[in-house]
Parts: structure tokens; C-alpha cells; sequence
């Protein structure tokens, strides 16, 4: 049986990264990815935004990865010729009774380590953009755009350049430990078995499927993954604001905010509709809460002036109601099993964080020099 130092599931925008780090760092590496190409998942079905990171509980994962993450996301980006943009970010008290959690989050940021957060009042907020409506904002300049697409195009070729291999249509359908590592299972067309050193379970959505289908784990390791549904909208004609506009956030969601792409395009999402399967459908009929939500921020917005446009679904490890979680990194102190890793409830900011959490990782596994 083939063995291989390093198997990453799951070609997303985190396991490119990881792929990238592991080979660079000079270890074999061969991505295992279920479907026919890369970035099908969530990392092509979000908002593509490079996040600063005041949102995040002081001491998380999400709010360390987040901050080094953007500053490696944008250094990567210039470095690599990738689309992106460092627009900026207004998030909006849409009334007084809103400002106290904006000077929370003003708060989390600053303890964050996120410093270049600005406090202002309406009149300076529309100085900067005519149409917004709102009590008082605050300004994120390290907040920004990025092309998912030659984002993980980019770390692709790294690590296929640094000698590792990309295999599509092989879907890991279970596994077990085994002498010198982890003997995989492989579907498709060809199934197979191989074994492998370590094994970074990246598989986004199904990882915690994929974590159960490794004989040793035991069922009690693996949380529940809720899925929490993201509805996008598109707007006809020219974009309001020249910056992304937030309101601030709701529970399980940033709350249904304007990104631009880098056309200048103007798109609105996502919201929060938790679901027990899969479909990324949008229903018309959730326009109706788009066009209030915005026109909190934007009186301005015409009726019939949004289309459905597309959607992506968070793996969250919290259900409705319940208090947000970290991002869940699970070695073998976690469930037992030697050599491998369970990436899981890699929600937001994962985009934002897909290098300095493919960093974080490939040091807790020993694999790269320090
Ligand atoms: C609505 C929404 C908006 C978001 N906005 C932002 C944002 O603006 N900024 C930000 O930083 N983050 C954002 N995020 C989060 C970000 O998109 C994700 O954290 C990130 O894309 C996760 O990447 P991933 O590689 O873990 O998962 P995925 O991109 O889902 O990749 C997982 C891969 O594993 C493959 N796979 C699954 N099962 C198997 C198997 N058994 N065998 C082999 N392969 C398998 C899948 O086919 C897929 O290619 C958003 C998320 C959502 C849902």
C-alpha cells in the first residue's frame, strides 16, 4: 500500500493553505478532494471579505487567527498578484439604542489588538457616504476585499510547485489507525486504500462525517455541526457605497451586510436561515427581510432593485440560540486517534484566516520549523 507523509481532505481555501505550508515546510503532501475540482464548497460561497478581527472573543482562536491571518492574507495577496482591495468597512448604529453595542465592538477590537478602529458620528460616516443612513459608525480600514478563486488558485500552485499532489473525484469514505499512521479509504471511480503519516481532516462541511468515519474516534468526540444557511442578494445597477457597510451584528451572523466585489459590484447577505441539509437554493421569498434590513442603512434602496443571487451554509458548532463558538482544532489529545487532525465548526473568519491557521497547524503537528 502507498504511503504518504501528510493527507489533507478536502481542497477548500484552508486545506490549499495547509498543503502549501506542509510542503514548503518540505513534506510530502497529496490533497484528497471529494469533487472534480478545487474550492466547490464554502470557500467559494461566501462574502469574500478580509476580516480585521473585532468580533471575536479576546483570547479565541477566531480573533488571534483573524488578526495575523489579515496581515498575512494581504502580504500573500500583493505578493502573489491575487485580486483584492483594501476598502475599508463602516459598521452602522441604525439608531441610539444600537450604540452600545457598537461600543462593544469597538471595545473587542481595540482588546483584539485591532488599532486602527475609528468612532464616528453621522455627519463625519455621511461625509465619507452620502446615501448611508445612521446613528454613528465605526471605521475599519484594514478591512478588505479578496478573489476567493485566485486566492486558492495561488496556494494551489504553490504547493503543487513545492511537490505536492492534488487528487479530485476521491472522496475519503473512512479509515482506521494503522502501523506508521492512519490507513485511508478512497471512493470514486477507483476506490483505494492508502496509508498516511498524519491526516488533516480539512472536508469543511462533512468534517465531522469525515471524523466519524475514522475507526478510534470516539462518537463523543465529534460535536454536532449545525448547518446555518447564508442568503444572498444582488443589486441591479451602480453600488451605493464605495466601502462594505455592516449593521450591527445578529445572533449567528454578521447581520445582512453590502459587499462590493472587485468590479465594484454591489451584493447583500448573507442572512441566517438554519437548515438540516444541504441546498443551496435561494427563496425568493426572503427579499422581504433583505430589503427592511437595508433600508435601515440605505433609505435610499429602490423596491424590485434585488435578485437572488446565490447562497453558502456555515458549519457552526452552536445551534440557534446557543453562545457562539471557537473554531474547534482537534488533535490526538482530543479523540485518541495518533496522527490526526479534525478541523471543525471552520466558519468565519476562516477566509480571513486560511494562512496563519494552515501556520498554527502545520507547528502543533510538529511539521514545520518554528
Ligand atoms: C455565508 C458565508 C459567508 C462567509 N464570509 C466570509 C468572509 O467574508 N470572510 C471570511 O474570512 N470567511 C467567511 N466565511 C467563512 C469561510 O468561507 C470558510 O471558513 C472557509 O471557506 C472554509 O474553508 P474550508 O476549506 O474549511 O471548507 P470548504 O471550502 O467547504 O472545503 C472543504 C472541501 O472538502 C471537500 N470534502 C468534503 N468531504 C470530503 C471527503 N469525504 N473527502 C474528500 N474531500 C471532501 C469538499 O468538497 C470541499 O472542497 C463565510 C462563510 C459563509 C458560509
Amino acid at each position: 500500500m502507498e504511503r504518504i507523509e501528510c493527507v489533507v481532505i478536502g481542497a477548500g481555501v484552508v486545506g490549499l493553505a495547509l498543503a502549501r505550508e506542509l510542503a514548503m515546510a518540505g513534506r510530502e503532501v497529496a490533497i484528497l478532494e471529494a469533487e472534480d475540482r478545487f474550492g466547490t464548497g464554502t470557500s467559494s460561497r461566501n462574502s469574500e471579505v478580509i476580516h480585521a478581527g473585532m468580533y471575536y472573543p479576546a483570547g479565541s482562536i477566531k480573533a488571534r487567527l483573524c488578526l495575523e491571518g489579515n496581515r498575512s492574507l494581504y502580504a500573500y495577496c500583493q505578493a502573489r498578484e491575487i485580486g483584492h482591495r483594501r476598502c475599508g468597512k463602516l459598521i452602522v448604529a441604525s439608531g441610539p439604542g444600537q450604540l452600545e453595542a457598537l461600543r462593544g465592538i469597538q471595545a473587542r477590537g481595540l482588546a483584539n489588538g485591532v488599532q486602527d478602529l475609528q468612532w464616528l458620528e453621522r455627519d463625519r460616516a455621511l461625509a465619507m457616504e452620502p446615501l448611508l443612513e445612521c446613528e454613528a459608525a465605526l471605521f475599519s480600514p484594514s478591512t478588505g476585499i479578496v478573489d476567493s478563486h485566485g486566492l486558492m488558485q495561488a496556494l494551489l500552485r504553490d504547493a503543487e510547485a513545492h511537490g505536492a499532489a492534488a487528487v479530485f473525484r476521491s472522496p475519503v469514505t473512512g479509515g482506521e489507525p494503522a502501523a506508521g499512521g492512519l490507513q485511508l479509504e478512497i471512493g470514486g471511480a477507483e476506490p483505494m486504500r492508502i496509508l498516511a503519516g498524519q491526516v488533516f481532516n480539512c472536508a469543511g462541511l462533512q468534517a465531522a462525517a469525515v471524523a466519524r468515519a475514522i475507526r478510534g474516534v470516539p462518537g463523543h468526540c465529534v460535536p454536532a455541526v449545525h448547518l446555518a444557511k447564508g442568503n444572498y442578494y444582488s443589486l441591479a445597477g451602480a453600488a451605493p457605497f464605495s466601502r462594505l457597510v455592516y449593521p450591527v451584528p445578529e445572533a449567528a451572523g454578521l447581520g445582512v451586510h453590502l459587499t462590493l466585489d472587485l468590479g465594484g459590484q454591489a451584493r447583500f447577505g448573507p442572512d441566517v436561515e438554519w437548515v438540516d441539509a444541504i441546498n443551496y437554493d435561494v427563496d425568493p421569498a426572503r427579499a422581504d427581510g433583505f430589503y427592511a434590513a437595508i433600508r435601515r442603512y440605505w433609505p435610499g434602496l429602490r423596491d424590485d432593485a434585488l435578485q437572488p443571487a446565490y447562497a453558502g451554509i456555515r458549519p457552526k458548532l452552536q445551534g440557534p440560540g446557543d453562545a457562539n463558538r471557537d473554531f474547534l482544532i482537534q488533535g490526538e489529545a482530543g479523540h485518541g486517534v495518533k496522527g490526526l487532525w479534525n478541523l471543525l465548526g471552520i466558519e468565519s473568519p476562516g477566509l480571513t484566516a486560511c494562512l496563519s491557521l494552515a501556520r498554527m497547524l502545520a507547528l502543533q503537528a510538529g511539521l514545520c520549523p518554528v
